[in-house]
């Protein structure tokens, strides 16, 4: 039973508060789930109920939720500041982060940018690019046009919107977006033809490396990137991926640009960059990029951009601590037999006649439904039926997307497939279905579990 204080959140929540991508009128015809606390992969409501984490708290939980080293890091960086700014002062945890994210990160990229979210990273590498080539000077000036893919998510930001691809998401800033030229992804005759054509009026091309998230996990086929790296580099164009939601080990490796040794001349982080704790962002450039912003005061190569809590002191240490753990647990060496085990119970999963089609890279899953009318919010009744299991997951359209933090227990990934599929099945109209289809996708389900 909740208590007057929990029903009076829910209460203030209805009549307050405006959530992200939410039809508020949707929202408040029901009960929000109050989450009080978290332990490991799993979230804590106000009625002391436990859910696992299976989306990683909007795919940027690494390690678990009260890592006792990132608490610690944390709380260490309390008892000095809390925040100070980055324009004109610097501190400690900045510092070291940006050497490790250097360390980290594919060779060639030199200079770490902070800000505060995958937006932001995109925002500033967009116009870290074009600032480029304006200082670049001569035929450069013109260069004033992006190439980003289809069905591309960069963020909400207008810049950010402008060269993504989603059109539920985007068609209603149409008149404010600038122009951005679009590729199918994974066809690199398309983007081929589109360098040759406009190379010189190019500034970069823009990419999530190996999966499109937010499209619904839209895989590209092997060797894209790196084809895609070499038309960049043979038409003077630079390439920026954003690896806001591929990075740190999403897809099995610290970075996805890693599986097809490409180097991008800017990368964009976020999301996991803290272990999901804290908001914080950077933006990797190589030196070639940061050399062309070098001058004389009064030149104004200046790059003109920043946030407020750029480099927070707190999100700093967070992302510290978060980068020792990956060391200490030996996070990606252990995350190889999850990987496996996931592509094994998804299998299953790919069988029921429910399901038009599973795409999955590392820890990166969308559940494709198929075609439902819109109002029957087909993907978002199956995360009510995994809720009153016990499991959070988010979808997108009718895509259900699995993301678990990559400290997942090999039984919570049983669990999290398992309940995933008995909501899948528990919100689909059985009519609709062959029996004999879901009898045969049954016993899979059983083999694999
Ligand atoms: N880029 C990609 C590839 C993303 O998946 C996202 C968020 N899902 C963003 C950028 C935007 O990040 P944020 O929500 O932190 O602004």
């Amino acid at each position: 039973m909740a208590t007057v204080a929990q029903l009076d959140h829910r209460r203030l929540d209805h009549s307050h508060l405006w959530h992200p991508f939410t039809q508020q009128r949707d929202w408040v015809g029901e009960e929000p789930l109050m989450i009080t606390g978290a332990e490991g992969c799993e979230l804590i409501d106000a009625d002391g109920n436990r859910y696992l984490d299976g989306v990683s708290s909007l795919w940027c939980n690494v390690h678990g939720h009260r890592h006792p080293l990132i608490d610690g890091a944390v709380r260490e960086q309390l008892d000095r500041v809390a925040h100070s700014t980055m324009l004109g002062l610097s501190h400690p945890g900045a510092a070291e982060l940006a050497a490790r994210l250097v360390e980290l990160a594919p060779p060639g990229l030199e200079r770490v940018f902070y800000s505060d979210s995958g937006s932001t990273a995109v925002e500033v590498a967009l116009k870290m690019a074009y600032q480029h080539w304006q200082q670049r000077g001569g035929q450069h000036v013109r260069r004033r046009s992006f190439v980003c893919l289809e069905d591309a998510y960069h963020g909400d930001t207008i810049g950010s919107v402008s060269v993504g691809g989603i059109e539920l998401f985007h068609s209603a800033f149409g008149p404010l977006l600038f122009e951005a030229l679009r590729a199918r992804p994974g066809d690199i005759e398309e983007m081929a033809r589109l360098l040759t054509a406009h190379e010189e009026e190019l500034v970069a091309v823009i990419v999530e490396p190996l999966v499109q998230g937010a499209a619904g996990m839209i895989t590209h086929p092997p060797g894209y990137l790196r084809a895609v790296r070499e038309l960049c580099d043979r038409h003077g164009v630079l390439l920026i991926c954003d690896e806001v939601a591929t990075g740190f080990g999403r897809t099995g490796t610290m970075f996805a640009c890693e599986q097809e040794g490409v180097s991008p001349d800017l990368l964009c982080l976020a999301k996991g960059l803290t272990g999901g704790y804290m908001p914080l962002a950077a933006t990797l450039a190589s030196e070639e990029i940061y050399e062309s912003f070098l001058g004389a005061h009064e030149e104004y190569k200046t790059f003109f951009h920043g946030h407020t809590y750029t480099g927070n002191p707190l999100a700093c240490a967070a992302a510290l601590g978060c980068l020792d753990v990956f060391e200490q647990e030996r996070t990606l060496v252990r995350l190889q037999p999850k990987i496996r085990l996931l592509g094994d119970l998804l299998g299953a999963v790919a069988a029921m006649p429910e399901v038009a089609e599973v795409r999955r890279r590392g820890f990166m899953v969308g559940i494709d439904l198929g075609e439902h009318e819109p109002g029957l919010r087909m993907g978002h009744r199956v995360t009510l039926e995994a809720r009153k299991r016990g499991v959070i997951i988010r979808p997108l359209g009718d895509t259900v997307i699995l993301m678990p933090p990559l400290a997942i227990s090999k039984q919570e990934l049983r669990r999290l497939v398992g309940v995933t599929a008995e909501a899948i099945r528990a919100a689909t109209p059985v009519a609709k279905l062959d029996p004999n289809a879901r009898g045969r996708a049954d016993a899979a389900l059983l083999e694999a579990a």
